[in-house]
């Protein structure tokens, strides 16, 4: 999954340092985010600010990556050091922003089926770029809101409100019966592949309330023994993925509610389809359950 970076590990523990020549720049506009043109590889510090002559633009200290001292060393990556130091690029402004020589955009979310670390650098930066973006000015009395030189914070000066970063947290349900697993797609357009019921929880209840709620809203199916599966960063939405297992409780009758599905079928452990990549809770969730793990 987009989290699993053995042997590196993420260090999200904010840091109120400088950047150095050598540190990874995170920059992201809607078109994507920045990577050299013939390789997945984010530009360090010294190569974007040969670039970057815009003076609205400033380097925020985002997380660390670490190799773990007692992991085994991959001679593709020995050459690599044991931290990476990735800073976010704030920009006022996109306008008239250029892609220079060499470089291109990508979007976040294309990034997802390469190695360890990049994808989950980048959705997390994403995540963060969204909410640095959305708290420029103060929700409560208008002001501009300024960061935190001690937290990833942002304070009003005028009136003291502290905004931090918000993570939305989602359920994801498989919900079974005996050999079968529920598999579902979403209705709007570009939606190809199927998944698997999920749903954000809502003010006032639990996840499994959640987990019950949604399954129920959105193929009218009843479940019970909700049981814990793990759960998942993903920036790419905001959210906080927790996954679940259920079994069907009474009728497999689906009802569809087509505002929100365009399908829920029930299909055979051995007729499952293939994941086409590992890196979300959902395709382990589903390709685990076509093992015979769940
Ligand atoms: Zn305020």
């Amino acid at each position: 999954m987009i989290q699993d970076i053995a042997p590196w590990r993420l260090d999200n523990a904010f840091l109120p340092i400088e950047p150095d020549v050598r540190d990874l720049v995170l920059d992201l506009t809607a078109e994507g985010i920045l990577l050299a043109e013939n390789e997945p590889r984010l530009p360090c510090v010294e190569e974007w600010r040969a670039w970057s002559p815009s003076d609205n633009t400033s380097l925020i200290y985002a997380f660390r990556v670490i190799r773990d001292e007692n992991a085994s060393c991959d001679e593709d990556e020995g050459s690599l050091a044991d931290e990476r130091r990735f800073f976010l690029a704030l920009r006022d402004s996109e306008a008239s922003l250029s892609v220079p020589e060499g470089w291109r955009r990508t979007p976040p979310s294309a990034l997802r089926p390469l190695p360890s670390p990049l994808p989950l650098a980048a959705a997390t930066a994403l995540h963060l770029s969204r909410w640095y973006d959305a708290r420029r000015f103060c929700g409560r009395c208008g002001s501009a809101l300024r960061r935190s030189e001690r937290e990833r914070a942002m304070l009003c000066p005028a009136c003291g409100n502290v905004e931090y970063p918000v993570i939305a947290p989602c359920v994801i349900v498989a919900v079974t019966d005996k050999d079968r697993l529920l598999l579902t797609r979403y209705a709007r357009a570009g939606a190809p592949r199927f998944v698997l019921v999920a749903g954000f929880v809502e003010i006032g209840e639990t996840a499994e309330q959640a987990a019950a709620r949604e399954v129920m809203e959105e193929t009218g199916l009843k479940i019970k023994r909700l049981r814990y599966v793990g759960s998942q960063p993903w920036g790419l939405s905001g959210t906080l993925a927790i996954g679940f297992t259920a079994e069907l409780d009474g009728s497999d009758r689906v009802c569809l509610d087509t505002s929100e599905l365009s399908e829920a079928v029930w299909v055979k452990r051995d007729a499952l389809p293939p994941c086409p990549d590992l890196s979300s809770l959902t395709m382990d969730m589903i390709l685990r359950f076509s093992r015979g793990e769940l």
